[in-house]
Protein backbone atom coordinates (compact mmCIF):
# COMPACT_ATOMS: atom_id res chain seq x y z
CA UNK A 1 0.00 0.00 0.00
CA UNK A 2 1.61 3.46 -1.11
CA UNK A 3 0.43 6.75 0.81
CA UNK A 4 -2.97 5.32 1.74
CA UNK A 5 -5.14 7.87 3.64
CA UNK A 6 -8.51 6.65 4.98
CA UNK A 7 -10.64 9.48 6.31
CA UNK A 8 -14.38 8.85 7.97
CA UNK A 9 -16.42 11.88 7.32
CA UNK A 10 -16.12 15.52 6.25
CA UNK A 11 -14.78 18.86 6.91
CA UNK A 12 -13.40 19.73 10.43
CA UNK A 13 -15.16 16.66 12.37
CA UNK A 14 -13.56 14.23 9.63
CA UNK A 15 -11.28 11.03 11.50
CA UNK A 16 -8.06 10.14 9.87
CA UNK A 17 -8.29 6.66 10.68
CA UNK A 18 -5.05 6.01 8.12
CA UNK A 19 -2.77 8.70 7.46
CA UNK A 20 -0.51 8.72 4.58
CA UNK A 21 0.66 4.72 5.27
CA UNK A 22 3.15 3.35 2.81
CA UNK A 23 3.81 -0.52 3.88
CA UNK A 24 4.22 -3.60 2.34
CA UNK A 25 3.61 -6.91 3.42
CA UNK A 26 6.08 -9.82 2.68
CA UNK A 27 4.12 -12.53 0.22
CA UNK A 28 4.40 -16.29 2.06
CA UNK A 29 4.58 -14.89 5.31
CA UNK A 30 2.32 -14.68 8.84
CA UNK A 31 2.40 -10.92 9.88
CA UNK A 32 0.45 -9.47 12.83
CA UNK A 33 -0.99 -6.20 13.12
CA UNK A 34 -0.87 -4.83 16.44
CA UNK A 35 -1.69 -1.25 18.19
CA UNK A 36 -3.92 0.15 20.86
CA UNK A 37 -7.76 0.83 20.35
CA UNK A 38 -8.48 3.53 17.79
CA UNK A 39 -5.40 3.16 16.32
CA UNK A 40 -6.44 1.67 12.75
CA UNK A 41 -6.21 -1.72 12.64
CA UNK A 42 -9.48 -2.50 11.59
CA UNK A 43 -8.98 0.31 8.84
CA UNK A 44 -5.96 -1.00 7.65
CA UNK A 45 -7.17 -4.68 6.85
CA UNK A 46 -10.29 -3.60 5.34
CA UNK A 47 -8.35 -1.51 3.14
CA UNK A 48 -5.30 -3.85 2.15
CA UNK A 49 -8.44 -6.68 1.96
CA UNK A 50 -9.89 -4.44 -0.69
CA UNK A 51 -13.35 -4.54 2.00
CA UNK A 52 -12.77 -0.85 1.74
CA UNK A 53 -11.43 2.29 -0.09
CA UNK A 54 -9.05 4.57 0.84
CA UNK A 55 -9.81 8.15 0.39
CA UNK A 56 -6.29 8.53 -1.65
CA UNK A 57 -3.05 6.90 -2.38
CA UNK A 58 -3.07 2.75 -3.88
CA UNK A 59 -3.34 -0.66 -2.57
CA UNK A 60 -2.03 -3.24 -4.61
CA UNK A 61 -1.99 -7.17 -4.04
CA UNK A 62 0.77 -8.86 -5.79
CA UNK A 63 0.46 -12.14 -7.79
CA UNK A 64 0.58 -12.86 -11.29
CA UNK A 65 -3.09 -13.10 -11.80
CA UNK A 66 -3.64 -9.62 -11.01
CA UNK A 67 -0.08 -8.29 -12.66
CA UNK A 68 -0.19 -6.32 -9.14
CA UNK A 69 -3.44 -4.68 -10.37
CA UNK A 70 -4.53 -1.06 -8.57
CA UNK A 71 -8.04 -2.03 -6.07
CA UNK A 72 -8.82 1.20 -6.82
CA UNK A 73 -9.36 0.46 -10.20
CA UNK A 74 -11.86 -1.85 -9.95
CA UNK A 75 -15.13 -1.55 -10.45
CA UNK A 76 -17.65 -2.74 -7.54
CA UNK A 77 -18.67 -6.54 -9.59
CA UNK A 78 -14.77 -6.55 -10.11
CA UNK A 79 -13.49 -6.35 -6.46
CA UNK A 80 -16.33 -8.60 -5.49
CA UNK A 81 -15.17 -11.41 -7.81
CA UNK A 82 -11.86 -10.44 -6.55
CA UNK A 83 -12.87 -10.27 -3.05
CA UNK A 84 -14.31 -13.73 -3.45
CA UNK A 85 -11.60 -15.39 -5.33
CA UNK A 86 -8.28 -14.13 -4.54
CA UNK A 87 -9.12 -13.33 -0.54
CA UNK A 88 -9.74 -15.21 2.48
CA UNK A 89 -11.19 -14.23 5.57
CA UNK A 90 -11.33 -15.68 9.22
CA UNK A 91 -12.88 -13.73 11.79
CA UNK A 92 -12.98 -13.87 15.77
CA UNK A 93 -17.06 -14.29 15.07
CA UNK A 94 -16.20 -17.82 12.64
CA UNK A 95 -19.18 -16.68 10.24
CA UNK A 96 -20.28 -19.89 9.63
CA UNK A 97 -24.00 -20.44 7.92
CA UNK A 98 -25.29 -22.37 11.12
CA UNK A 99 -27.58 -24.23 8.43
CA UNK A 100 -25.20 -25.38 5.69
CA UNK A 101 -22.95 -28.40 6.92
CA UNK A 102 -19.41 -28.01 7.39
CA UNK A 103 -18.95 -29.36 3.50
CA UNK A 104 -20.80 -27.01 2.37
CA UNK A 105 -19.86 -23.87 4.46
CA UNK A 106 -16.27 -24.78 3.49
CA UNK A 107 -17.26 -25.20 -0.51
CA UNK A 108 -19.23 -22.09 -0.29
CA UNK A 109 -16.78 -19.87 -1.80
CA UNK A 110 -16.14 -22.08 -4.67
CA UNK A 111 -19.57 -22.33 -5.54
CA UNK A 112 -19.98 -18.54 -5.47
CA UNK A 113 -17.42 -18.30 -7.34
CA UNK A 114 -19.08 -20.67 -10.04
CA UNK A 115 -16.60 -23.19 -9.77
CA UNK A 116 -17.25 -27.16 -8.52
CA UNK A 117 -15.57 -28.46 -5.56
CA UNK A 118 -12.43 -30.55 -6.50
CA UNK A 119 -12.82 -33.60 -3.85
CA UNK A 120 -9.09 -34.32 -3.77
CA UNK A 121 -8.35 -31.19 -2.84
CA UNK A 122 -11.44 -30.71 -0.36
CA UNK A 123 -9.90 -33.67 1.26
CA UNK A 124 -6.42 -32.39 1.81
CA UNK A 125 -7.76 -28.95 3.16
CA UNK A 126 -10.32 -30.57 5.70
CA UNK A 127 -7.04 -32.85 6.69
CA UNK A 128 -5.07 -29.95 7.23
CA UNK A 129 -6.83 -28.24 9.39
CA UNK A 130 -7.90 -31.34 10.65
CA UNK A 131 -11.76 -31.80 10.26
CA UNK A 132 -11.64 -34.97 8.29
CA UNK A 133 -14.88 -36.81 9.55
CA UNK A 134 -16.74 -33.53 10.66
CA UNK A 135 -17.78 -32.82 6.78
CA UNK A 136 -21.78 -33.40 7.50
CA UNK A 137 -22.12 -31.85 10.97
CA UNK A 138 -23.60 -28.69 11.41
CA UNK A 139 -21.45 -24.97 12.90
CA UNK A 140 -23.71 -26.31 16.13
CA UNK A 141 -22.08 -29.71 16.48
CA UNK A 142 -19.22 -28.18 17.23
CA UNK A 143 -16.83 -26.48 19.46
CA UNK A 144 -15.51 -23.10 19.23
CA UNK A 145 -11.94 -24.25 18.28
CA UNK A 146 -13.78 -26.66 15.53
CA UNK A 147 -15.95 -23.55 14.17
CA UNK A 148 -12.63 -21.80 13.36
CA UNK A 149 -10.58 -24.49 11.61
CA UNK A 150 -13.69 -24.41 9.65
CA UNK A 151 -13.45 -21.02 8.65
CA UNK A 152 -9.97 -21.41 8.03
CA UNK A 153 -10.60 -24.63 5.84
CA UNK A 154 -13.26 -22.21 4.04
CA UNK A 155 -10.18 -19.47 3.28
CA UNK A 156 -8.05 -21.70 2.83
CA UNK A 157 -10.45 -23.40 -0.24
CA UNK A 158 -9.90 -21.06 -3.20
CA UNK A 159 -5.89 -21.09 -2.47
CA UNK A 160 -6.36 -16.74 -1.82
CA UNK A 161 -3.46 -14.87 -2.67
CA UNK A 162 -3.57 -13.48 1.34
CA UNK A 163 -5.82 -14.45 4.04
CA UNK A 164 -6.62 -11.63 6.33
CA UNK A 165 -7.68 -12.54 10.18
CA UNK A 166 -9.53 -10.13 12.38
CA UNK A 167 -9.01 -11.45 16.06
CA UNK A 168 -8.85 -15.08 14.85
CA UNK A 169 -8.35 -15.76 18.75
CA UNK A 170 -10.61 -13.54 20.36
CA UNK A 171 -13.38 -16.11 20.96
CA UNK A 172 -11.30 -18.80 22.23
CA UNK A 173 -9.75 -20.10 25.50
CA UNK A 174 -5.80 -20.03 25.64
CA UNK A 175 -5.48 -23.90 24.43
CA UNK A 176 -7.80 -23.72 21.73
CA UNK A 177 -6.32 -20.51 20.62
CA UNK A 178 -2.77 -21.71 20.66
CA UNK A 179 -3.93 -25.00 18.27
CA UNK A 180 -5.43 -21.98 15.60
CA UNK A 181 -2.43 -19.79 16.03
CA UNK A 182 -0.43 -22.66 15.00
CA UNK A 183 -2.76 -24.07 11.88
CA UNK A 184 -2.04 -20.64 10.35
CA UNK A 185 1.18 -20.90 11.30
CA UNK A 186 0.99 -24.24 9.30
CA UNK A 187 -0.64 -22.74 6.34
CA UNK A 188 1.96 -20.23 5.91
CA UNK A 189 5.10 -22.97 6.55
CA UNK A 190 3.62 -25.67 4.60
CA UNK A 191 1.50 -24.29 2.15
CA UNK A 192 3.30 -20.88 1.66
CA UNK A 193 -0.11 -19.13 2.49
CA UNK A 194 0.16 -15.85 3.23
CA UNK A 195 -1.81 -14.89 6.07
CA UNK A 196 -2.10 -11.41 7.81
CA UNK A 197 -3.90 -11.33 11.05
CA UNK A 198 -4.79 -8.55 13.35
CA UNK A 199 -4.79 -8.91 16.89
CA UNK A 200 -4.31 -7.74 20.57
CA UNK A 201 -2.57 -10.88 22.13
CA UNK A 202 1.37 -10.76 22.63
CA UNK A 203 1.29 -14.52 22.95
CA UNK A 204 -0.92 -14.84 19.64
CA UNK A 205 1.66 -12.37 18.06
CA UNK A 206 5.06 -14.37 19.02
CA UNK A 207 3.55 -17.20 16.25
CA UNK A 208 4.04 -14.67 13.45
CA UNK A 209 6.91 -13.76 11.58
CA UNK A 210 6.62 -10.12 12.23
CA UNK A 211 4.85 -7.52 13.69
CA UNK A 212 3.52 -4.30 12.38
CA UNK A 213 2.69 -1.46 14.68
CA UNK A 214 0.21 0.90 14.17
CA UNK A 215 -0.47 4.45 16.33
CA UNK A 216 -2.50 7.17 15.22
CA UNK A 217 -3.31 5.55 11.81
CA UNK A 218 0.83 5.40 10.89
CA UNK A 219 3.10 2.30 10.74
CA UNK A 220 5.27 3.52 13.64
CA UNK A 221 6.89 0.44 14.22
CA UNK A 222 7.83 -3.34 12.78
CA UNK A 223 9.51 -5.96 14.84
CA UNK A 224 10.85 -9.39 13.04
CA UNK A 225 10.54 -12.71 14.72
CA UNK A 226 8.40 -11.16 17.68
CA UNK A 227 8.89 -12.27 21.11
CA UNK A 228 5.61 -11.56 23.50
CA UNK A 229 7.70 -9.82 26.14
CA UNK A 230 9.46 -7.29 22.92
CA UNK A 231 5.70 -7.15 21.57
CA UNK A 232 4.07 -6.39 25.26
CA UNK A 233 7.05 -3.89 25.96
CA UNK A 234 6.46 -1.67 22.46
CA UNK A 235 2.45 -2.06 23.57
CA UNK A 236 3.15 -0.57 26.80
CA UNK A 237 5.27 2.30 25.01
CA UNK A 238 2.63 3.39 22.71
CA UNK A 239 -0.46 3.47 25.02
CA UNK A 240 2.01 5.39 27.20
CA UNK A 241 2.72 7.99 24.36
CA UNK A 242 -0.55 7.77 22.82
P1 LIG B 1 -8.69 -0.13 15.67
O1 LIG B 1 -9.12 -1.30 14.84
O2 LIG B 1 -7.21 -0.05 15.86
O3 LIG B 1 -9.41 -0.04 16.99
P2 LIG B 1 -10.16 1.46 13.74
O4 LIG B 1 -9.54 1.22 12.40
O5 LIG B 1 -11.41 0.73 14.07
O6 LIG B 1 -9.06 1.20 14.86
O7 LIG B 1 -10.47 3.00 13.90
C1 LIG B 1 -9.51 4.04 13.65
C2 LIG B 1 -10.18 5.39 13.90
O8 LIG B 1 -11.22 5.60 12.94
C3 LIG B 1 -10.83 5.52 15.27
O9 LIG B 1 -10.66 6.84 15.70
C4 LIG B 1 -12.29 5.23 14.98
O10 LIG B 1 -13.11 5.86 15.91
C5 LIG B 1 -12.46 5.79 13.59
N1 LIG B 1 -13.49 5.06 12.83
C6 LIG B 1 -13.44 3.75 12.47
N2 LIG B 1 -14.52 3.41 11.73
C7 LIG B 1 -15.27 4.55 11.62
C8 LIG B 1 -16.50 4.86 10.95
N3 LIG B 1 -17.18 3.96 10.25
N4 LIG B 1 -16.97 6.13 11.06
C9 LIG B 1 -16.27 7.07 11.74
N5 LIG B 1 -15.10 6.84 12.38
C10 LIG B 1 -14.61 5.60 12.31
Amino acid sequence: MTQVTKKYGRGPSAVVALDDVSTGIPAGGFTAVMGPSGSGKSTFLHCAAGLDRPTSGTVQLGGQDLGGQDLGELDEKQLTRFRRTRIGFVFQAFNLLPSLTVEQNVTLPLRLAGTQPDRDALHGVMAAVGLTGLLGRRPSQLSGGQQQRVAIARALVTRPEVIFADEPTGALDPDTADEILALLRQAVTDLHQTVVMVTHDPVAAQHTDQVLFLAGGRVVSRVDSPSAAEVKSVMTELRRTR
